[in-house]
Parts: C-alpha cells; structure tokens; sequence
C-alpha cells in the first residue's frame, strides 16, 4: 500500500516569525490520526526554526527544496545532503521546474541529485513535467517520460521503488490553472507504467504526487483519481487553512 503525501514547497518565501507561525498554526490543527504523511520544505535558512518546532511531532516531516551532488568542498551557496540529515531531514524536492528552467538542472543533474540523496538516507520528491508548449505539440509523454527514465537510470531500477514522484506541468504551477483531474490521471498513469516498466514488483508502491495550483477547492476532486497519491503544494503551503484544508482531502 503506497504512502498518501502532501508536500509543501514554500519556495523562496518566509522570515523565522512567519515560519513559526506557520509551522504552530499547522500543527495545532493537524489530524494527526489521518495516514497522509506531510512534510514540510521551508528555504534551507528556515529548517532549524522548523526543525526545532517540530521536534518531537508525530506525522509531520520536513526537508529541503535542493541539494548539490558533493557533500561538502568548494561549492560556494550550495547545500549537500549530510548537512540536510544534520538537521533532520528526512525528504528533498529535486528538479522542481524552477530549478531546471532557471538554474540549469538537468535531466542527468536531477538524476544525480537524486541518488545522492537516497545514498544519504534523504527521500527525494523527483518533479517531471511538460511546459505548454510541450503539451500543446503532444509531447508530454516523450518529456515526462525521459525525465523519468534519465532518473530510474540514476538510481537503478531496484531502487525507483524509494522515491516519491510529483507530476508538476509547468503551466500550472503559480498560474491558478490546474490540470484537470482527468488529464492529470492520465500522465500519472503513464508514468506509473513507466516505473513498471522499469521494477514491475514495486511500481505500484511509489507515490505519485501531482502538483500545479491545487487549492482546497479542487484538491479533493484530483487525490480522488486512482494514481493521485496527494500534492505538491506550493502557493496555497503558506496559507495554514488552505495547506490543512488540502491535508484534509487527501486523508
Ligand atoms: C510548486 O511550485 O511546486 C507548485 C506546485 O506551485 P503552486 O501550487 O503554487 O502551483
């Protein structure tokens, strides 16, 4: 039985009051009874104000938003995945389209990234997804289909069965324009053969998170499609209603 996960990517946003006010707010009124797993990324310089908050709270985990490939040595601003477990971390988003289309992550940099990061005992929450042009040519597929593939090289086939996937297109993400929950179930569909293709016994234990605008009134209506396994949030994870109120419909 695969996780249900709703993850919050709270980008480049937050001071160390709005973190805390967000982290208490959440979870005062989490159901922690409820089998969705919520992690919670914040900018690298807010993990110990949430890591700290969040000591000793059941059902609410917390990682980072990227990670380099060396883990540690002349790579002035980046991050390595020892200093994220150091902190606690337990999750990674890896190749969120921002950081392909803006700082050059590549198909084989996303790969790499994320097998260091499960080499470091981190859970990397792998983005794949078509621009609109791209989906306006038919070609969702063949690009979610090589991002996919370019990473189940990169870890090894044994190993895909340890990551969390979030189907992000890229026109939906920060546009409040969602996918349809029919369109995306689709995609998650083809990638979810796509994972068989390459481990048959373990595909069907690998969450598929989708991600791109999901607000608490079409979060209920996506997570109901069968291989939806709940979100990547992004605008609505810093809003502590909108964020538990997409928990909630993912539960
Ligand atoms: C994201 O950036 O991962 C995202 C899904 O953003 P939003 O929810 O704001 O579209």
């Amino acid at each position: 039985m695969r996780r249900r996960i709703v993850a919050g990517n709270w980008k480049m946003n937050g001071t160390q009051s709005d973190a805390s006010a967000l982290v208490r707010a959440i979870s005062v009124d989490l159901n922690r009874d409820s089998a969705v797993q919520v992690v919670l990324c914040p900018p690298f310089i807010l993990i110990p104000t949430v890591a700290t908050l969040l000591t000793g709270q059941q059902g609410i985990e917390y990682g980072g938003q990227n990670l380099d490939v060396h883990d540690h040595g002349a790579y002035t601003g980046e991050i390595s995945a020892p200093m994220l477990r150091d902190f606690g971390c337990r999750y990674v988003i890896v190749g969120h389209s921002e950081r392909r289309a803006l700082y050059g992550d590549t198909d084989d940099l996303v790969a790499a990234k994320s097998r260091k990061a499960l080499d470091s005992g981190l859970t990397p929450i792998v983005c794949v997804g078509e621009s609109l042009r791209q989906r306006e040519q038919n070609t969702t597929e063949s690009v979610v289909g090589a991002q996919l593939d370019a990473v189940v090289a990169g870890v090894g086939s044994a190993r895909c069965a340890e990551i969390v996937v979030a189907y992000e297109p890229v026109w939906a993400i920060g546009t409040g324009r969602s996918a349809t929950p029919v369109q995306a179930q689709s995609v998650h569909r083809f990638i979810r053969d796509r994972l068989a293709a390459a481990n048959d016994a373990r595909a069907a234990d690998i969450p598929i998170l989708y991600g791109g605008s999901v607000k608490p009134d079409n979060a209920s209506a996506l997570f109901a499609e069968p291989d939806i396994d709940g979100g990547l949030i992004g605008g609505a994870a810093l809003s502590a209603a909108d964020f538990l109120a997409i928990c909630h419909a993912a539960a």
